[in-house]
């Protein structure tokens, strides 16, 4: 019987780190013939303005949007985010229910903010097939059960390490073996036997940033804890996962996931896939190319690029401390202070760093066009929070990392860089000036993490390749999104 066309919903949850990887992932889909409709918030739709649509450039690619539930002048911060998780269960579902059960130029309704967003993607065809195939973020299940209702099959995507995926399917084990819930007042470096394959390095500490007891209360659980377990278990019940990593980067946690899924398939780091045409901008924030001028200026090697990504704020006490450390190690470096990164104290704050340092030493810019920093030949170490997308960044232009994790999965990943693949130093979650300059000053001086990156740049190269095991695990992945429609 011949295939219908496939056409695959591809919906992040909304946020930076989500947005790019997905939006990686169905620029891939599209170079590979699948129709894709891409899914933003109405209110990360409007961010992006004339970004996102009039970048897009293919005729099998289209932007459409929902309502995330939230007023429009909500602040959608980091702390808000549990709140965000909830109301795009409530806000979504409907206008997200009939886009899957109609083609979407037929989606029903009056001119809603959802409907004006198609209006401005690019459909010159006027009209796309129905969708054939969900590939939902796993933070969004409802999207997973509404889309199996209406029979179209979804598969799961998480942005994720394997690592942190694994952590979270291994609570159970933690669990049992008495490894959570930590001790009130236990020792974060004791190391821990319930996550298959980490024996040797995984410490308390290294655990997602939810398995530690919440700040003021009594309760032995963090509720976040018990919501990603969900969230997971709900995971490996969809037709399969998807994964931006690699085998060479985490062969053994996608061992010990693969038989908990229906199907498993790690195509990353999907940036680095070769792309038949350029990724639309999913960038939230405007880029400031101006940096890109001061680094030309600077020598090989010379500067230290820090960025803490898309969600981590920062108190004026770390801020002060990393300063410091920063301008103790006496390499230049180049900065990204978010808008809302400090609060009420920024722009003092700021000042204050120029007149530290000197314009010539240090560049701060708002938002930074990452992957074209770490690429550029003057980036000498990456002082990153190690959130998933900054590290493959970090990882496939063979820069070492200073890693500062703050939550979530970035915990895991910076003891995989520091522990694992060695391709950085790991600060923990201590952010003093003296642990920031001599880690900066390692990062940038030891020959040995330097080769450990380069070599490691060179093996997850060689995977995104034609005929290495992401690109191959890719193709494997299209030709199981087509059949769906057979
Ligand atoms: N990013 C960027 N410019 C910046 C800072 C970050 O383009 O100045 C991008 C970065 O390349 C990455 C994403 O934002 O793709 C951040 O995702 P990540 O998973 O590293 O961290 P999160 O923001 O989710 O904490």
């Amino acid at each position: 019987m011949a295939a219908a066309a496939a056409h695959v919903l591809v919906f992040p949850f909304p946020l930076q780190g989500h947005i790019n990887c997905m939006l990686h992932f169905a620029t891939a889909l599209v170079g590979a013939g699948v129709h894709v409709t891409f899914l933003h918030t109405d209110h990360n739709l409007r961010r992006l303005g004339s970004r996102a649509p009039s970048a897009a450039g293919s005729p099998l690619l289209r932007f459409m949007s929902v309502p995330d539930g939230l007023p429009d002048d909500h602040p959608r911060s980091v702390a808000d985010l549990p709140e965000l998780h909830k109301s795009m269960a409530g806000g979504a579902t409907g206008p997200y229910r009939a886009l899957l059960a109609l083609p979407p130029s037929l989606a029903p309704g009056s001119p809603t903010p959802s409907r004006r967003a198609a209006d401005a993607g690019a459909d010159p065809t006027g009209g796309f097939p129905p969708v054939t195939c969900l590939v939902a973020d796993g933070l969004l299940p409802w999207a997973f059960d509404v889309a199996e209702e209406l029979g179209v099959p979804a598969i799961a995507f998480r942005t994720v390490s394997a690592g942190s995926f694994l952590a979270f399917l291994s609570a159970p084990k933690l669990f049992e073996l008495g490894e959570l819930p930590f001790p009130a007042g236990g020792d974060l470096d004791e190391t821990l036997r319930g996550v298959p394959g980490m024996e040797s390095f995984l410490r308390r500490r290294d655990l997602p940033s939810f398995c530690r007891r919440p700040n003021d209360t009594d309760d032995d659980v963090n509720p976040a804890l018990h919501a990603l377990v969900d969230l997971t278990v709900h995971s490996t019940k969809a037709r399969a996962l998807v994964l931006n990593t690699t085998a060479s980067l985490e062969r053994s946690a996608l061992a010990h996931i693969a038989p908990h899924m229906r199907d498993l398939f790690a195509v990353g780091p999907l940036h680095a896939m070769h792309l038949t045409q350029a990724a639309a901008s999913g960038s939230l924030w405007l880029e400031d190319d101006g940096c890109m001028a001061w680094l030309d200026g600077q020598a090989d090697r010379s500067v230290v690029y820090v960025s803490l990504g898309s969600l981590a704020v920062i108190s004026y006490e770390q801020f002060t401390e990393f300063l410091h450390g920063l301008v103790a190690s006496g390499y230049p470096f180049l900065w990204v202070l978010r808008p809302d990164m400090l609060g009420a104290n920024q722009d003092a704050a700021l000042q204050e760093a120029l007149a530290a340092v000197g314009e010539d030493r240090a560049c701060v810019v708002a938002w930074a066009p990452q992957r074209d920093v770490l690429r550029h030949r003057a980036v000498g170490c990456f002082l990153t929070h190690a959130g998933w997308n900054s590290t493959l960044e970090a990882v496939v232009e063979g820069v070492p990392m200073v890693c500062w994790p703050f939550f979530a999965d970035q915990q895991m990943n910076s003891r995989f860089v520091g522990a694992v693949w060695r391709n950085g130093l790991d600060m923990k979650d201590l952010c003093e000036r003296d642990v920031v300059e001599s880690t900066v000053r390692g990062a940038m001086e030891s020959d040995e993490i330097r080769r450990s990156a380069q070599a490691l740049a060179q093996q997850v190269r060689r995977d995104v390749a034609a005929g290495g095991s992401a690109a191959t695990e890719f193709e494997r992945l299209v030709r199981f999104i087509k059949d769906l429609t057979t």
